[in-house]
């Protein structure tokens, strides 16, 4: 079954770490032949607009240095000790 194309997520590419939205690809291995059935395999998956990776929640980087690392409040360990 094909996703709902209104729900289009938005998060964070997992390659670039930065705000995307999703777009859907088939990742499905196509055109099959098993046991002389003859099918056509889907699987759809939303990937990010950018670069085609998978979509996060959260930006996966510092907010503070870039880091990618995150320790708690969307800091890198190094920057949230510097905030204690
Ligand atoms: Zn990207
Ligand atoms: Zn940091």
């Amino acid at each position: 079954m094909k996703p709902n194309p209104e729900e289009t997520p938005e998060g964070y590419c997992e390659d670039c770490a930065l705000p995307c939205y999703g777009v859907l690809v088939d990742e499905g291995i196509g055109a099959y032949e098993f046991w002389g059935t003859q099918g056509f395999h889907h699987d759809y998956v939303y990937k990010s607009h950018c670069c085609n990776a998978e979509i996060l929640d959260q930006n996966p980087c510092c907010s503070e240095c870039g880091k990618r690392e995150i320790e708690d409040y969307g800091l890198c360990p190094a920057c949230c000790e510097s905030l204690v």
